[in-house]
């Protein structure tokens, strides 16, 4: 397994996936889908050999074009992370859950908006919330299209989102984030969730979206298999700290933290190596589940097989040390 680092001093693991990445390095992908092959040559710097370029809400347009840049294909001498399709988080999410998608963008499922982006490819990920009127028949179209269809920024009672479960949505987008939470007498989305028997789900370890027990539970629960840790991560990832864009929304960066003109968390800048030591931490859990979280999980969810010599060496502190995709080594770290 260790192979393409022989002769290094480190831990292999296996490459992380990451099936939530918005941008980074100074790159959005709804402002910019070109820019998705930019991004995956430097993704390796954190460990990442496979990832799901995600979109947030924005006209079909947008989608289109990520889909099309996709199967263009990188440009010639490239070298990097491997797109393993895209993610279309929005527009169809709720209101009261939005986050910092832009209101404007928000729109009611749509069957329209849906085959207008089937024309151009099917998207790996579609995040959607399931109570809005209209859902269901999308739902079923992505469905039978082969998207993995997940709840997310959803307002849903645990009843609506159980309802969407039968219809086959499988997997729910950054889990407590962005959605109806643990009331005791009034679950949300959350509880439904971590109450479900298959459902997996993404979770921002980022240290700031999530506290230390959300994370212990959701792990408890859930377990390494059905949770995969996301960076959510936008522009600013790998870019300082300052003013960045996300879409058309300004927000301002600190260390990891990212939050809009209202103060809002609005993604994450932190990077992968930084939410697999962060999980880490916070459970205690052990190497093999780390790598589950950080590589098998999100993989099997989003359909991907792995390379065997897709591989990270990481010290003790899981700072990345070395990066190989595909058994060539992309990325070397400075000791
Ligand atoms: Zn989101």
């Amino acid at each position: 397994m260790s192979e393409p680092f022989s002769g290094m001093a480190g831990r292999p693991l296996p490459g992380f996936v990451d099936i939530q990445v918005n941008g980074g390095f100074g790159h959005d992908f709804t402002a910019d889908p070109s820019s998705i092959w930019a991004v995956a040559a430097r993704l390796p710097e954190c460990g990442v050999t496979a990832f799901l370029p995600t979109l947030t809400s924005g006209p079909p347009d947008t989608a289109v074009r990520a889909l099309e840049v996709l199967a263009s294909g990188p440009p010639a001498g490239w070298r990097g992370a491997t797109p393993i399709g895209l993610h279309v988080e929005g527009p169809m999410l709720s209101h009261h859950r939005r986050g910092t998608h832009p209101p404007e963008a928000l729109r009611s499922p749509s069957l329209e908006y849906v085959e207008t982006v089937l024309a151009a490819g099917a998207p790996r990920m579609v995040t959607l919330a399931p109570e809005l009127d209209g859902a269901e028949p999308v739902v079923r179209r992505l469905v039978d299209a082969g998207c993995v269809v997940a709840i997310g920024h959803s307002d849903a009672t645990a009843a609506e989102a159980n309802r969407a479960f039968e219809w086959g949505i499988s997997h729910a987008t950054h889990l407590f984030n962005g959605m109806s939470g643990l009331g005791h007498r009034d679950p949300g989305v959350a509880a439904a969730v971590l109450d479900h028997d298959s459902v997996t789900a993404g979770l921002i370890a980022d240290g700031v979206h999530l506290s230390p027990e959300s994370m212990r539970l959701a792990f408890r629960l859930l377990g390494s298999e059905r949770l995969a840790l996301v960076t959510d991560s936008i522009s600013a990832m790998g870019a300082g700290d300052g003013v960045h864009r996300i879409g058309s929304i300004a927000v301002e960066v600190t260390g990891v933290e990212v939050r809009n003109a209202e103060g809002r968390l609005a993604g994450s800048a932190a990077t992968f190596d930084h939410v697999a030591r962060t999980m880490r931490e916070a459970t205690g859990c052990s190497w093999e589940e780390l790598a589950a979280m950080t590589s098998a999980t999100p993989a099997r969810i989003a359909g991907h097989r792995r390379h065997p010599a897709d591989l990270v060496l990481v010290d003790d502190d899981l700072r990345v040390l070395a990066t190989s995709v595909g058994g060539e080594i992309v990325y070397r770290g400075v000791a």
